[in-house]
């Protein structure tokens, strides 16, 4: 059964081609390549433009890249293309950077909405941020959401999962015991797969074919066959982004 990484930076990779090929040769089956910012929205339009039905583009606006006079730019690039991505994403919050608060939450305020009118689901970046996060989306009715590596609190978990969103599964669940019990927690039909490429695990760098380690983890934790993790996980993810498999 054929997987999909949720959430890969592939416009960082120099390896690019090398690393699609290895992907499609360990039977991953699409990748959801995500965007930071108007550059990298780009370039991730392009990856998907030159590997159509393979790899679907996310527009997103990254906190760690949120500069004052460069909102607005980033805001409307996202607003006129959304139609073009299956999400948007990768958006969020995160409160151990140094990017005031005020301006992630204006940011994140503003992107939740325009996935709203573009109904597009969204791939949120929440790292001590989980309550602010859940609750933003909350608020404006946002139903469609999938919590990145989730890692937070298993109360605050539960909330997240009963407004019908997702939480996605990272190489990390090897020695990572707050993703392992958030993954223990989840059902199976909310999870998703991804890699989060280029992010090292452990000292090292990982690419789209590791989503194979986050299927091996999320099978180890929930005691079930591989082959039904990755035929429920895929099913999700197409359903998720509406995509076909
Ligand atoms: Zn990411």
């Amino acid at each position: 059964m054929p997987l999909i990484d949720c959430h890969a930076h592939l416009e960082e990779l120099e390896d690019l081609s090398e690393s699609l090929h290895e992907a499609k040769a360990a039977d991953v089956g699409g990748i959801i390549g995500v965007g930071m910012d108007i550059e990298s929205n780009q370039k991730v339009l392009n990856i998907a433009k030159e590997n159509k039905g393979y790899v679907y583009p996310a527009l997103g606006y990254h906190p760690w890249v949120i500069r004052k006079e460069e909102i607005e730019t980033n805001l409307s690039f996202v607003r006129d293309h959304a139609g073009e991505g299956v999400a948007l994403g990768e958006i969020g919050l995160d409160y151990k950077i140094k990017v005031k608060k005020e301006l992630q939450w204006k940011v994140f305020g503003e992107l939740l909405d325009i996935a709203l009118q573009s109904n597009k689901p969204v791939i949120i970046h929440c790292r001590y941020s989980h309550h602010r996060a859940f609750e933003m989306a909350r608020e404006r009715g946002v139903k469609r959401g999938v919590f990145h590596w989730y890692s937070g609190p298993l109360g605050l978990l539960d909330e997240i999962l009963e407004m019908g969103h997702f939480i996605s599964a990272t190489p990390a669940l090897v020695y990572s015991p707050p993703h392992q019990a958030a993954i223990k927690r989840a059902p199976i039909e909310r999870i998703l797969l991804e890699t989060d490429t280029p992010v090292s695990y452990q000292g090292k760098e990982s690419r789209p074919k590791d989503v194979r380690i986050s299927l091996k983890e999320v099978s180890r934790l929930k005691g079930l066959d591989p082959s039904v993790v990755a035929e429920q996980t895929t099913e999700n993810a197409s359903r998720f982004f509406k995509i076909p498999f």
